[in-house]
């Protein structure tokens, strides 16, 4: 037997408002963070886990005493004894009667959750020698379900559902790994369109993307109505009529004001708008949804849990839902939703812009296609080209699609340098780094 003997967190931070990277609507200034955990057992295997919360910079701290509240909820459990129960592990967090309060089930506690979480499945995943994908895809459907808490999602998936769902999905497993295997998993890119990016910039990175083999891009809108219009112009010019090209609001509107700005971009032929309002409005999602049609909404990256998502689904606010790796609590809640997905027959189009979601989130999609929804159809993982030299096992793309991990784990897991030079604020990037310079040139 083995236990949990360590939990070390660490504040790491990017300074990538220095170009601009990830400016968007709402995110004028974003330092791309994680709040980092490593845990540790004495099992002598030299096994590590590693997980992480995403934020962008000034918070940070507050997301690692987060996880740091945690601690003695993992340390001295035994080891095996957990991972055979990574359901009954998920809930012992959640459900903590005190922490809970915090919440419940949302913000800052629920995603150091997710940190936690994530970290005990990397460890599962190294020791049983395969990538996160390759173990979730090979559970058994009880197994898959026992993962999942469908507390508050009865009334629109009930276990013995989701039983059903993943058993009509079993005959074709084999089949679509190899397929995975083979060809990967279509991606789409943001790389093009960050708010902060001059025209010149835009093009440029329009024209790269159809080349790299990319189907579908991205551009960051809502700050000036006549500069997204003439982005999209450009934008369209650039990529011809057979790229799809979605925008994302990053939650700037009220209601009214979307389904205006949305209309005055349709003649450029939107494929999704993404979070054109407060992530909590299920009915104002719900309202933009019916009045742009056939423009379709997407959201996901800030919705705090499977619940809210339910409510999305049943109240038809969305055409594409975007789980995020590291904003709910973890991969057992996204299995949930993955199902709550399938249930509604609504692709998911996982939100990755940030840092090392991409490598998370890939997983999640991967197991989706091979155990869950059986399909890649209008599904497509969103692809930054930003940071990835930080990861141990970082993602590939080729042609367009992701490449399926073979390294053993959830890529969670950082450079041993990035972890010294990134710590905030001590570590050797930000100590160089003029704070002063950096608001100048940012303002
Ligand atoms: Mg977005």
């Amino acid at each position: 037997m083995s236990r949990f003997t360590e939990f070390e967190t660490y504040d790491v931070r990017f300074p990538t408002s220095v170009d601009l990277d990830g400016s968007d609507a709402m995110n004028a200034d974003p330092d791309y963070s994680a709040a980092y955990l490593i845990v540790r057992t004495d099992a002598g295997d030299g096994l590590e886990g590693h997980g992480f919360a995403f934020t962008i910079g000034r918070g940070n701290d507050v997301q690692t005493a987060a996880i740091e509240a945690l601690r003695d909820h993992v340390l001295g459990l035994d080891v095996e004894a957990t991972l055979a129960d990574l359901g009954g592990f998920w809930k012992s967090l959640v459900h903590d009667s005190q922490l809970r309060w915090l919440g419940p089930e949302k913000g800052v506690m629920h995603m150091a959750i997710g940190a936690v979480v994530n970290a005990v499945w990397d460890l599962a995943a190294k020791r049983a020698g395969v990538p996160l994908w390759k173990l979730l895809a090979d559970l058994t459907p009880e197994q898959i379900v026992d993962l999942v808490d469908f507390r508050y999602l009865t009334d629109a998936l009930t276990r013995d559902e989701a039983l059903e769902i993943l058993r009509r999905a079993e005959p074709g497993r084999a089949e679509r790994e190899q397929l995975l295997r083979a060809k990967g998993y279509p991606a789409y890119t943001t790389t093009p369109g960050w708010l902060g990016y001059d025209d010149e910039k835009l093009v440029r990175l329009c024209h790269e993307a159809v080349a790299e083999g990319f189907g579908l891009i991205k551009l960051k809108v809502g700050a000036n109505l006549d500069d997204d219009i003439r982005r999209m112009r450009l934008a369209r010019a650039a990529v011809g009529p057979d790229i799809r090209i979605a925008i994302d609001a990053n939650q700037r509107w009220d209601v009214a004001e979307a389904i205006t700005w949305i209309e005055a971009l349709k003649p450029y032929d939107v494929w999704w708008v993404e979070e054109p309002t407060s992530p909590d409005d299920i009915l104002g999602h719900a309202a933009i949804a019916q009045a742009i049609a056939p423009a379709r909404v997407a959201t996901g990256e800030h919705v705090q849990n499977r619940v809210v998502f339910k409510q999305m689904l049943q109240a038809k606010s969305l055409s594409f839902l975007q789980i995020d790796s590291a904003r709910v609590a973890g991969v057992n809640e996204n299995i949930a939703i993955l199902l709550l997905a399938a249930k509604f027959g609504i692709p998911v189009c996982p939100h990755a812009g940030g840092v090392g979601l991409c490598e998370l989130v890939q997983h999640l999609s991967m197991f989706d296609l091979i155990a869950v929804s059986g399909s890649t159809d209008d599904r497509v993982i969103e692809y930054v080209d930003h940071l990835h030299e930080h990861f141990v096992d970082p993602v590939i793309i080729r042609d367009g699609h992701y490449l399926a991990p073979t390294r053993p784990g959830y890529s969670a897991e950082m450079n041993p340098a990035t972890l010294a030079e990134h710590r905030y604020p001590g570590g050797k990037v930000w100590t160089e780094l003029s704070t002063g310079w950096q608001k100048e040139n940012i303002a």
